[in-house]
Parts: structure tokens; C-alpha cells; sequence
């Protein structure tokens, strides 16, 4: 072993040493001292309004509890320091832990085989549906090319069935938000021994329980072709229903959703896909690791032979941890809260779609657009008042423009749905005062929202409201908008516009330049 003394930073051939500066942004350079640095990440917390703070209601995409037991074990380095490669005798325990968390996802979901390799559920849709393509092609289907998909479906469907060489047919959704019938028969009718897949979401991401799931399923069996049911909103299903049994052939998982896995802000996800003894043998594999998959796999769909590996143990433990009764029961939950929401709300503003019996899944959409046609008020508009009550907004204009889609979770107790439904209906209240011609659109606070400090405290303020009111919408106090205010840190911007139009905040790309 050398001595320290004796260790030099550069013991290389200097012609490899870097002559050129890096890391010359401010941000690198700015803090040196460990209190500095400390400062600056809880200035960072600070401004992001997140799960510690106030529900994130954000429809399809499951925003509940991380529990600190959940998160703990993922900081030690026994999973945290483990190597995607390292030998298999060295990871025994790590092992155990997928091939558990495997079972008990098989035994939820009521399929046969499983692989947590995927790391987003869009991963796990590429690879579900390369499952299918494989499967045909060896079943005497390869020329079997479109995939149906409903109207109502995530993005991420079309864009994965068309990564997996299949052409995406979309089918309508009736009045009631449910697919319509008539017309996936019309489509398997026109696509007759072309149909390779239906990719249909259950519940649907219009928050409705399709009836019909049952025969639609039946209908693509008879026509040939596979089932692929989008599982990202299995927090409706967890204990009451499972798609490996009503039908469907294969599925996708959120362990970054239902399964209590962190995400948002593009954090590490794990989409497992989950299949019918059929696609067993299509489900992804590796070629370092023969025990990652089947070896009539087709490959890797990313990288590691386990995916996101290091945050499987959050969803171990939440599910060792609630039981069987307990996910039965969060799932139970969830629906119950999505409903009180709806009820609570559904005078002040409508519900797109509800089943039959008047009633939701484990989310809801309101409809917003005749508010904008009476009022010119837009989810824009009332997404951004809910950062003044130090609410997060729901999800936008999807999958239905002019809509809001509000998915309250099991985690959420009645006091902050109540909190929301109080706050919405302060909105409503606004609304209906520019409605009413009280207060000018322009003038209005749901327009001028969300209000920063800096904003509120300017010495001119012509608004058609006080500044006590802009702050605290109100005028009263509900839970602790008062004590605990949140004061946004960035006031409107035109999101479309900026979307359009980047700008980087970094240094320019001048400075960036091999000169
Ligand atoms: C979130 C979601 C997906 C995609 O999952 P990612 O992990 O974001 O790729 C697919 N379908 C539905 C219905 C979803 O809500």
C-alpha cells in the first residue's frame, strides 16, 4: 500500500491532464462552506411546494404518502452501493427481495409472471407490447399491425405501440367517457385480420369504471389480438379487481405511483410489466444475468438486469406493511375520497363523467369549459389561485382540454379534502363575481394569480381587489394559510409561450465553446 504522501493527483501522463476550465456557472462556485451549502439546498425546499406541504391532487398520476419506513432502507448502502452487475452470490438478499416483491405483485394483479426491469411505466408499455409483437410473430400473427387505442388514453400509449413497429387506430369514447362500443366493432370490422393489440387504461384516465371491460376484452380475443390494459391507476384496483383475471393478456405497473415510490421532477421510476403465462417467454431479459428473465426474452429493455433495483425496497415495504387487508382497504379509501371530492363539488362545478350509478373511480374531472365561456376564468387561471391557498394544481387539461382532473389518494385525511373543496369553492365564489360583472377578468385575482411577496408588497396596486385578499383568498383562515402561508415564488408566466421558447439560465453556449 503506498503512503499517503506518496499519492499524487496526478500520476498520469500530464498530456491527459485538463487544461480548460469547467464547472464555471456561479451556482459551482458560490458556496464553499458546508452552513453555505446547507442554506442553499433548504432555500431550494422552500420554494417547492410539495407532499410535505399540501395534497398534490394530480389525476393519473397517484401523488400519495412515501412513508419514512418506505424511504429508510434505501439509504442504507447494503441497496444503496449494491452494483447493477455485481455477482449474483453477493446479492442474495437483494434477490430475495425481487423475487418476493415479484410474487406479491403476481398475486395482486392476478397474472402469472412478472419482471421489474422497466424503469417508467412508458418502458414497461414498450416492453408489453414488444411481448405481444414477439408472441404473434411466433403464433402465426406477423402480419398482424394495429393496435387500438381509446381516445382517452395516456401519451405514452400511442408513442409505445408505435416504438414497438405496431400502427395506432384510435377509437372514440361515448358521452359517458366510456369506450364506445359501436365503434371499437366498427374498428376490428374495418381492421380485420390486422388487429394485433388493444391498449385500453381501467379504470380509464376519464375516471370512470368501464362497464363493458369484460366484453371488450372478449371482442379483441375473437378478433385475434391481445389486451394490453394500461395499469397506472391500479390505486383503484389494488384488492378489489384483477386484470390478469377480467381479460387482459399483459399489463404495465407504477411502482412510482400506486406502490408508494417517490416521483415527479424525473426521479428514478420502476414500471414493471406483468403478463399471462403466454408472454411469459417475451418478457424482458439480459445477457449478463440469465436469471434477470426468460431466455426466450428479447433483450434488455433498460440497461440494469433488476432496473431501478435500489428503490424496490419502498414498494416491499409498503405492501409487507399494509397486508392484504390493508391495500384492500387504502384502494377502498382512495375511491371513497375521489367520491366525497366529487359530491362536495359537483354543484359548484360539473363532473365530466360519472358511472351509472352517479358515481367515480379514485379520480374526477371537472369540467371547466363552460365556466370559460361564461366567465372567460380558465384552469389556467384557477390552477394558478390554488398556489395562493398553498395548494398544488391538479392535473390540466388532461385527457380532456378545459378540464381539471383532481386525484385525492388514500393518503389525504378529511380535513385537508375538506380544506380543498373549501378553497375551490372560494374559487367558485370569484368566479361567479366576474361573472356577475363585480369585478373585471383582467382586474380579477384568479387572473393576476399566483401572488409572490414581491407582487403583493409593490406601492401601486390597481387591482380589483385588496392585497389582503390576493394573499389570502379567503379573507379567512382555513387550516394554516395564515401561520403557515406559502408565498409563490414566480408570479404568471405564459407557460405555452415558454414552451416554445427556451431560454437557458445556464452560462451561454459561447462559454461552453473548444476554443
Ligand atoms: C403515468 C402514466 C403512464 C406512464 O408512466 P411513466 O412512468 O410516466 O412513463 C402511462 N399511463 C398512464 C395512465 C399513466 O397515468
Amino acid at each position: 500500500m503506498k503512503k499517503a504522501t506518496e499519492i499524487s493527483h496526478d500520476n498520469f501522463s500530464s498530456d491527459l491532464s485538463r487544461k480548460s476550465a469547467f464547472l464555471q456557472h456561479p451556482i459551482f462556485n458560490t458556496y464553499h462552506s458546508e452552513t453555505a451549502m446547507l442554506r442553499y439546498l433548504r432555500t431550494l425546499a422552500d420554494r417547492d411546494l410539495a407532499l410535505d406541504r399540501t395534497m398534490i391532487p394530480l389525476g393519473s398520476c397517484t401523488m400519495k404518502l412515501n412513508a419514512t419506513t418506505e424511504m429508510e432502507p434505501i439509504t442504507w448502502p447494503e441497496f444503496s452501493a449494491l452494483h447493477p452487475f455485481a455477482p449474483a452470490e453477493q446479492t442474495q438478499g437483494s434477490r430475495r427481495l425481487i423475487s418476493q416483491l415479484s410474487d406479491w405483485l403476481v398475486a395482486i394483479t392476478g397474472y402469472d409472471a412478472v419482471s421489474l426491469q422497466p424503469n417508467a411505466g412508458s418502458q414497461g408499455e414498450f416492453a408489453g407490447l414488444l411481448a405481444i409483437r414477439n408472441y404473434l410473430n411466433n403464433n402465426g400473427g406477423s402480419e398482424r399491425d394495429i393496435c387500438l387505442i381509446p381516445s382517452s388514453a395516456h401519451g405514452t400509449n400511442a408513442a409505445s405501440a408505435v416504438m414497438a413497429g405496431m400502427k395506432v387506430v384510435v377509437v372514440e369514447c361515448d358521452e359517458m367517457g366510456n369506450v364506445s362500443l359501436p365503434d371499437i366493432r366498427a374498428k376490428i370490422a374495418e381492421y380485420s385480420g390486422r388487429i394485433a393489440a388493444l391498449m385500453v387504461t381501467y379504470p380509464s384516465t376519464h375516471g370512470v369504471f368501464e362497464e363493458a371491460i369484460g366484453d371488450i376484452c372478449a371482442a379483441i380475443h375473437d378478433a385475434g389480438g391481445q389486451v394490453y390494459v394500461d395499469g397506472a391507476n391500479l390505486n383503484a384496483l389494488v384488492g378489489l379487481a384483477q386484470p390478469g383475471k377480467f381479460g387482459a393478456d399483459v399489463s404495465h405497473l407504477n411502482l412510482h405511483k400506486t406502490f408508494c415510490i417517490p416521483h415527479g421532477g424525473g426521479g428514478p421510476g420502476v414500471g414493471p410489466v406483468i403478463a399471462r403465462k403466454h408472454l411469459a417467454p417475451y418478457l424482458p431479459n439480459h445477457p449478463l444475468d440469465p436469471s434477470a428473465g426468460p431466455a426466450s426474452g428479447p433483450g434488455p429493455i433498460s440497461a440494469a438486469p433488476f432496473g431501478s433495483a435500489s428503490i424496490l425496497p419502498i414498494s416491499w415495504s409498503y405492501i409487507r406493511m399494509m397486508g392484504g387487508d390493508g391495500l384492500t382497504r387504502a384502494t377502498q379509501v382512495a375511491i371513497l375520497s375521489a367520491n366525497y371530492v366529487a359530491q362536495q363539488l359537483k354543484n359548484d362545478y360539473p363532473i365530466l363523467y360519472t358511472g351509472r350509478n352517479g358515481l367515480i373511480a379514485h379520480e374526477c374531472i371537472i369540467d371547466i369549459r363552460e365556466i370559460t365561456k361564461d366567465s372567460g376564468v380558465t384552469v389556467d387561471d384557477i390552477a394558478k389561485r390554488l398556489m395562493d391557498f398553498g395548494f398544488h394544481a391538479p392535473t390540466m387539461s388532461f385527457p380532456v382540454a378545459g378540464t381539471l382532473m383532481i386525484e385525492p389518494t388514500e393518503s389525504e385525511d378529511i380535513h385537508e379534502l375538506d380544506r380543498f373543496i373549501e378553497a375551490m369553492k372560494i374559487i367558485a365564489a370569484e368566479i361567479a363575481a366576474i361573472t356577475e360583472g363585480k369585478v373585471a377578468l383582467e382586474k380579477s385575482a384568479l387572473r393576476n394569480a399566483p401572488h409572490t411577496a414581491e407582487d403583493l408588497l409593490r406601492t401601486e396596486w390597481d387591482r380589483g381587489y385588496s392585497r389582503e385578499i390576493g394573499a389570502f383568498p379567503a379573507g379567512s383562515n382555513i387550516g394554516l394559510m395564515r401561520s403557515g402561508k406559502y408565498f409563490p415564488t414566480v408570479s404568471r408566466i405564459d407557460g405555452a409561450y415558454g414552451d416554445r421558447n427556451l431560454v437557458c439560465a445556464c452560462e451561454p453556449i459561447s462559454a461552453l465553446a473548444i476554443n
